[in-house]
């Protein structure tokens, strides 16, 4: 076989296909709707893209250290503190490729072969690929409906072996757009706790919530989650940034010197003009995202309406994110013309 071991049992993301399918078709011409990335459409603010030029025009234009600018991982530890009440030292921050290199890091500096890791279902598409991909081995625990999609504490218990390393959490998820309260969060963290668990907490769609709902880092419960919970988040949703590849995670010490290493072996460092426009969003006002999580929320009403209006088809209404999660399952079996 030409092609390695590690990387056929990997499949491609069908969600970038399906995305560049439909540029591929609108390029032709064709009026296309495309509902399969999850990347806003709002312009970055402006005032992120002046960091940005000014970071070209001042020549910032070289290789920054390999785990990110000093500036950067200062204004995300702020960010930790104002916003999920957790108090990371830079030490304990990385700057990455993205949210999805920021998991990808994660996943490959804790999972060894063999190593089990949970992943919630629905679960976004690449988690369980990446866990493939680091060798380890997904176990994936289903979100019933009847539980709005989201896992119990029972179901954790019974999921965990000896072998279990990590617990893959997405919470406001994609794509089901369920939020954990702090009461659910919280009886989670006692089974992860008491089998001493790893958890990656991958809170991207923090900011994008609706009707008064709250987010709760689960790091944020005890010292104990704290210790044992790597946090990821970055610009690409919350600054509708998705172009300039900035993640960002915090935890122990080691994990994050772990993701570093690869890191410097992999990609060097993140885009040094990224950082500088990165440190602008986390710096600057945060005022037009009141408007764009009201319009967010718009189409969300809009598409559940139509959706539900459907024979067969039923959803339940996000509270966070940009998704729908449409039950189709009426229609399995069943066949048209
Ligand atoms: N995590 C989740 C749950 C996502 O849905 C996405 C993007 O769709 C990402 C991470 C990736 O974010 P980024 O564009 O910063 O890599």
């Amino acid at each position: 076989m030409l092609i390695s071991q590690n990387v056929s049992m990997v499949k491609p993301s069908i969600t970038l296909a399906v995305s560049a399918k439909a540029k591929a078709m609108k390029a032709e011409g064709i009026d296309v709707i495309a509902l399969s990335a999850g990347e806003p459409d709002f312009n970055t603010p402006q005032h992120i893209c002046d960091a940005g030029i000014s970071a070209i025009q001042s020549g910032f234009t070289r290789y920054t250290p390999a785990s990110g600018i000093i500036e950067l991982k200062k204004a995300v530890c702020e960010k930790f503190s104002r916003d999920n009440g957790l108090e990371y030292e830079p030490s304990q921050v990385i700057i990455n490729c993205g949210a999805k290199h920021s998991v990808f890091l994660a996943v490959f500096a804790l999972t060894s072969p063999g190593d089990e890791v949970l992943v919630p279902s629905p679960y976004w598409v690449s988690y369980y690929d990446m866990v493939k991909l680091a060798g380890g081995k997904p176990v994936v625990i289903e979100g019933k409906l009847e539980n709005n999609l989201k896992i119990t504490p029972e179901q954790l218990k019974n999921a965990i072996t000896n072998n279990t390393k990590l617990l893959i959490f997405n919470s406001p998820s994609n794509p089901t757009g369920m939020i954990y309260s702090k009461e659910e969060l919280r009886s989670l963290a006692e089974v992860i706790v008491k089998y001493g668990i790893y958890v990656l907490s991958d809170e991207i769609y923090e900011k994008i919530i609706y009707d008064g709902k709250k987010h709760v880092s689960i790091a944020s419960l005890s010292d104990e989650m704290f210790k044992q919970t790597i946090t990821v988040n970055g610009v690409s949703k919350s600054y509708s940034m998705t172009g300039w590849r900035i993640g960002y995670a915090a935890g122990a010490e080691e994990i994050i010197n772990a993701m570093g290493t690869v890191q410097s072996q992999e990609t060097s460092n993140p885009c040094s003009i990224s950082q500088k426009a990165a440190l602008a969003a986390l710096t600057g006002s945060q005022d037009f995202l009141e408007q764009w999580v009201d319009e967010f929320s718009k189409r969300r009403l809009y598409i559940i309406d139509r959706l539900n209006s459907l024979d067969g088809v039923s959803c339940i209404t996000p509270e966070g994110a940009f998704y729908v999660f449409p039950d189709v399952s009426s229609f399995y079996g069943k066949s048209y013309n």
